[in-house]
């Protein structure tokens, strides 16, 4: 399903809600660790238990992780939040209610952008606010029983709501896709989605174009990009097979079951209303300095944008080109490095989105442990912008330094001779001959004939087994038979 495309002449429009968990030491509210994997329980001190008498202090690090993101993405950092009781009973949140924020969230507006196919996308966020995770109910079959393990419970969230601006599935994976980009080059989330540090809510609905909002329906912790666009596909195709048999949508929570491919209601959804917010007493208001704002700015990584930008501005790449390659760190650096030593970005450019992607998409190897290097690359590309070889001699040097048959360019390409005809006496030589032994073509090329021309090239490039450059073969015919 591709982007802006009716689906049987319903527009289909999306929100999302991601959890990203932020990766401190310890808890939001409490010393506790946060680390994955521990015994049940092991994790979870007296304030994650809700023992009275305890109290919760802010965690600093989480914080700056939220100012961190709302720089990322050129939103507005609150100076004074409000920390607010969510409350609902459920086994695994020991307190009765989450602290969460609502009114004013620490995070407002901002957008995000990514390219979906070479049309480029704008999402708008809402907020982002930070809350504590509950605990996780464990349903022992085995033994016919169910524990809580708290482990997780006050671990930090920075709930990350967008706008409904989405308009297929391929254009919400794209997003997700680059929001997790994002807080993992930036390095507040460790980005793992098996391990729910990364977990999506998508709101969707659909309606004929031109008419309001439809209702919702959520589906809630999507942890896989393929589980992303299955879900949201299987949700659509629902929801207009409802509406076509009559029947309206009830806004309601789902869950989508990977062994089926179905999602299914698990609840009708609250209202903010039924959980009773209101600011926790507990906590005074969050107030964020601007001065502290421009220490953590400071101090920040260069972010995917600001370097695809730079890329334009000092490589003079394509727009495109440059947010390609900014999809990850470490794909960065490799260009960066590249182009520098060769000094051809555009050509270096071209290899890294060809060639070596293929190879790493392929699952070959990964950009850090690609076995063509940076330097490597910067001296096959310098080969073919000297003229020393072709592109297509350089997919064999690539594929001799890719397998490890040899770690030096110009190695290579004299073990395989693939130097191209750099000598134009050698070449005319070979010319002349040509000439001499096609009067047929050189006759109908001086008629007029275009193609005849083409085989006269054809024959040059022939006799010089592939090794003549064809650019030089074409001047020197030209001028031979002016
Ligand atoms: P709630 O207060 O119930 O959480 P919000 O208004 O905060 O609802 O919206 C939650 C998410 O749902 C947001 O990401 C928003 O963009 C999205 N959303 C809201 N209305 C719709 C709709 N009609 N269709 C699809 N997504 C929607
Ligand atoms: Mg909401």
């Amino acid at each position: 399903m591709s982007s802006n495309k009716l689906v049987h002449g319903y527009e289909v429009v999306i929100g999302f809600e991601t959890h990203a968990q932020l990766s401190t030491q310890s808890k939001i509210f409490s010393r506790a660790p946060t680390a994955f994997g521990a015994e049940p329980n092991t994790q979870a001190c007296a304030v994650d238990l809700a023992l009275p008498g305890t109290l919760p202090v802010m965690n600093k690090g989480a914080v700056e992780r939220a100012i961190e993101f709302g720089l990322a993405i050129g939103s507005h950092i609150s100076p004074k939040s409000i920390f607010a009781r969510k409350n609902y009973f459920y086994p695994d949140l020991p307190k009765g209610y989450q602290i969460s924020q609502f009114e004013i969230p620490v995070v407002v507006g901002g957008q995000v952008e990514f390219f979906l196919g070479d049309e480029k996308k704008t999402v708008r966020l809402v907020r982002a606010h930070l809350e504590e995770d509950a605990g996780k109910s464990l349903h022992e079959d085995f033994i016919g029983q169910s524990g809580i393990d708290l482990n997780r419970a006050g671990t930090p969230l920075l709930e990350i709501v967008t706008e409904p601006d989405m308009r297929s599935s391929d254009e919400a994976v794209a997003y997700a896709k680059e929001l997790h980009k994002i807080v993992t080059w930036i390095g507040i989330c460790d980005g793992n989605m098996q391990e729910g540090s990364f977990r999506c809510d998508a709101n969707v609905s659909v309606r004929k174009p031109g008419q309001p909002l439809g209702t919702r329906r959520e589906i809630k912790n999507l942890n896989s990009f393929k589980f992303m666009q299955q879900a949201i596909d299987y949700e659509v195709r629902w929801q207009i097979d409802q509406i076509e048999d009559g029947h309206a949508i009830q806004q309601a929570t789902v869950l989508f079951d990977p062994d089926t491919g179905e999602t299914r209601a698990m609840r009708t959804k609250e209202d903010a209303a039924d959980y009773r917010y209101f600011p926790d007493p507990d906590l005074p208001p969050l107030v964020i300095a601007d001065e502290w704002v421009q220490r953590v700015k400071a101090a920040m990584t260069e972010l995917p944008r600001t370097m695809a930008a730079r890329f334009v501005a000092d490589y003079g790449l394509p727009e495109y080109d440059a947010t390609t390659l900014t999809q990850s760190k470490a794909m960065a650096a490799y260009f960066e490095t590249a182009a520098k030593a060769s000094g051809q970005a555009k050509l270096v450019s071209n290899w890294v989105m060809g060639e070596l992607s293929r190879r790493l998409n392929s699952g070959e190897a990964s950009i850090e442990t690609a076995p063509v290097s940076a330097a490597q690359l910067a001296a096959l590309v310098s080969r073919i912008a000297d003229g020393t070889i072709s592109n297509n001699a350089g997919k064999q040097v690539f594929e001799a330094l890719w397998s490890g048959e040899a770690s030096e360019v110009d190695a290579v390409i004299e073990a395989k001779g693939l130097k191209q005809m750099n000598d134009s006496g050698a070449l005319e030589k070979i010319i002349d001959e040509v000439i001499a032994a096609n009067a047929d073509n050189v006759a109908q090329y001086k008629a007029g004939k275009e193609k005849a021309f083409n085989a006269l090239v054809g024959q040059v490039m022939k006799a010089s087994k592939g090794k003549a450059n064809p650019g030089q073969v074409n001047e020197l015919l030209k001028s031979k038979l002016a």
